[in-house]
């Protein structure tokens, strides 16, 4: 594969728009950046190999249509093979121990399928791939862990951990849910630690999935099945934090008995494919998306928990609506780092975001009670979703990108803080 330039960037020489971290959101930032016509350098902390080739790491990602629509604009999602494009048709969600199910599919929308399925290192790598084709307006720099900045009224400075220093109108966080940029900007970040992890790993089984999740919301884990192609399927598997750590040191005998006694016999025998990952699920909140010179974009915004398959969905729609407006401020000729555009993208991201957010968390925190009443309540709430059908088509909609007004009104129900 040809390789991006790694020249050295001159400390006097201001480039437009500096961006810390070349995960899938810092790539597809400056594939948006550059399409407007914006130069860029990506800063990352790892290795170029790490970039190149991102090893497998047990991530499906659900996309939206929204999201898949951002990736075919940016090139993105037609670099990706047909057999990595998994289609989710339906999904299927269980409650406790009863054996009946809520289903929702995206009937009614126009659309065949609720969204499609795509591991993450496919996503990071057709995002380098998307940089190597615009290498004229980006400069990617691997083995650069940022160590300092400096926020002035005229430029934002960053300092490698080598002691170099980098200028530019604009910086960009993409530094994760963790972001050490957001940080040390003074920026703070709401943070939930669920007390939870999750393991994920590929699964292959007798009986054929038809492209259907299933979301098994049993007492004291949650059980999902995403579906792949070829009669393989994601397992993510959310329990508490000691006992997934307990279960990383299973055999794969084990594991797999224990899987297959939970899934019931669905899906008939099962077999292990490659290894099992663990993460700990933390759910993080940017108090603001921009300050002066600075915004922040994919996990270093919003951190979701994975159980509404959110998280890179949210990045994508960070990162294109920053990139428009930063086009039209280029447009008038103003500074990228000026506040204008900065703050239209944090109050409009804010708009898209904030409810799903809260909803989420919501529901992670409604399914994780093992409390009575808490138990009632989500029977009951999958009960009315059950029976009317107008709810159920609100809960596809909001699966499928396009309304998130159902998570706020069971945000109120529960309580989320
Ligand atoms: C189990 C699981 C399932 C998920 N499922 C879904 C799903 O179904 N749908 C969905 O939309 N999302 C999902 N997500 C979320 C999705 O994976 C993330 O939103 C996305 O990968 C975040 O990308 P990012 O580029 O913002 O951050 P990251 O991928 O974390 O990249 C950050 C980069 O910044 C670099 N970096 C950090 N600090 C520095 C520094 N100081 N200097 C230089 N570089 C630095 C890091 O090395 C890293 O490369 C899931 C997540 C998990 C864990």
């Amino acid at each position: 594969m040809q390789s991006v330039s790694h020249s050295n960037i001159s400390p006097q020489a201001p480039q437009e728009v500096l961006i810390v971290g070349a995960g899938p959101a810092g790539l597809g930032m400056a594939c948006a950046l550059a399409d407007a016509g914006i130069a860029s350098c990506v800063l990352e902390a790892n290795s170029l190999a790490s970039i190149e080739q991102p090893a497998e790491d047990g991530r499906e990602i659900a996309l939206t249509h929204k999201g898949i629509a951002i990736l075919q604009a940016l090139g993105q999602w037609q670099d990706l093979p047909a057999a990595e494009i998994a289609p989710l048709r339906r999904a299927h969600v269980f409650n406790g121990d009863s054996p009946d199910h809520l289903a929702f599919d995206a009937e009614g929308s126009g659309r065949e399928v609720l969204g499609s399925l795509v591991s993450n290192h496919w996503l990071r790598r057709v995002a380098y791939q998307g940089a190597l084709k615009r290498q004229g307006l980006i400069t990617i720099r691997a083995d650069s862990r940022v160590c300092g900045l400096e926020i002035g009224a005229e430029a934002a400075s960053l300092t490698l951990s080598g002691g170099e220093r980098l200028t530019a109108q604009l910086l960009i966080a993409a530094d994760s849910r963790f972001s050490n940029i957001r940080r040390q900007a003074g920026v703070g970040a709401q943070m939930r630690d669920f007390g939870r992890s999750v393991i994920v790993c590929r699964i292959k089984h007798a009986q054929a999935n038809q492209g259907i999740a299933l979301e098994c919301f049993h007492y004291g884990h949650t059980l999902a099945i995403l579906p792949l192609n070829g009669d393989c399927s994601s397992l993510v598997l959310t329990l508490p934090a000691d006992r997934a750590t307990a279960m990383m040191a299973w055999d794969e005998a084990q594991f797999m008995q224990w899987v297959s006694s939970e899934l019931r016999g669905r899906l008939g025998d099962l077999e292990p494919v490659g290894a099992r990952h663990l993460y700990p699920l933390v759910a993080t909140y940017a108090h603001r998306f921009a300050a002066q010179r600075l915004a922040l974009v994919g996990d270093a915004a919003v951190g979701m928990h994975p159980v509404t398959a959110h998280g890179y969905n949210f990045g994508l729609y960070g990162l294109s609506l920053l990139a428009g407006l930063l086009a039209e401020a280029k447009k008038k000729g103003q500074d990228l780092g000026g506040s204008a555009a900065l703050q239209r993208y944090a109050s409009e991201h804010r708009r898209n975001t904030w409810a799903i957010y809260q909803g989420t968390n919501a529901v992670v925190k409604l399914f994780t009670d093992e409390r009575p009443a808490a138990r009632l309540l989500r029977r009951g709430v999958l009960q009315a979703a059950q029976a009317l059908p107008p709810v159920r088509a609100a809960i596809s909609a909001q699966l499928t990108g396009r309304q998130p007004g159902l998570l706020r009104q069971l945000r109120s129900l529960v309580g989320a803080s």
